[in-house]
């Protein structure tokens, strides 16, 4: 059976929350009866709530960006996926370059917030990515390797259907520079040939494995087009309704 893609947008920390249901006033009429992919809004924490009510019946799905790995605990300042799950948030982004950057969230750590993730029942979007000095001294594939081992070590794979790996190559998130779509596809097949060594054919075959990183209306439908690559986590450009609109329906 074909994949069916997947296209998120990362809010990253923009938008208040009556940005957010503005937002969505305006996208929802873009993708009415849009049934190809599967489409997922990721707001900030504080719209979460917001998104959610507005996107009700619009087939349209709601995801955090983050999530602490416990189910509750003296942790200030964090969320955790039973919150996520209670207000009906359905997917998580986890381990996005960002966390990793400024927030020191290692394979380890991410590793954890995928094993609960999947114990609640989130759809997890596991990020993965090498930056630019890694690219360019030729170690791409085995930070790939390093990374995809860390984050799924210890998962089985009667467990792993849910897993949707985002490569995000960090030199091209939010800089305008695009992986080129045979780029991406290379970095993927590299994903999927290690998930299928740790977790079997069957699960790298439905494996879901998007491609993120200045994801744009001009260039959405060469990145999908390749057969490698499943869908889009996509930041600046999914902050404006119509950008998004365009992008969904690459
Ligand atoms: C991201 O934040 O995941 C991302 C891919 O950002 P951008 O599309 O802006 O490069």
């Amino acid at each position: 059976m074909p994949r069916k893609p997947l296209i998120a947008a990362n809010w990253k920390m923009y938008k208040t929350p009556a940005q957010a249901q503005e937002f969505v006033k305006n996208f929802l009429p873009l993708v009415t009866n849009h049934e190809r992919d599967e489409v997922v809004l990721c707001p900030s924490f504080i719209s979460l709530s917001v998104v959610i009510a507005a996107v009700t019946g619009s087939g349209v799905a709601v995801g955090a960006q983050n999530m602490h790995f416990a189910e509750e605990g003296a942790y200030t300042g964090e969320t955790s996926p039973l919150m996520l799950k209670a207000i009906g948030a359905t997917h998580v982004i986890l381990g996005h370059s960002e966390r990793r950057q400024y927030f020191g969230e290692t394979d380890e750590i991410i590793n954890k917030k995928l094993k609960t993730a999947l114990q609640q029942g989130l759809v997890p979007i596991v990020c993965v990515g090498e930056v630019l000095a890694e690219r360019e001294s030729g170690r791409t594939e085995e930070v790939l390797l390093r990374q995809t081992r860390g984050v799924l070590a210890g998962i089985g794979a009667a467990e792993a259907a849910p897993i949707v790996i985002a490569y995000e190559p960090v030199w091209a998130i939010g800089t305008g520079k695009t992986a080129t779509p045979q780029i991406a596809s290379e970095a993927h097949e590299v994903i999927r040939g290690e998930v299928k060594k740790l977790l079997g054919g069957g699960v790298a075959e439905n494996l879901r494995i998007l491609y993120g990183g200045s994801v744009k209306p001009e260039n959405a439908s060469a990145l999908m087009s390749e057969t490698e690559i499943d869908g889009a986590l996509v930041g600046g450009a999914s902050l404006d309704p119509q950008s998004f609109g365009k992008i969904v329906k690459y």
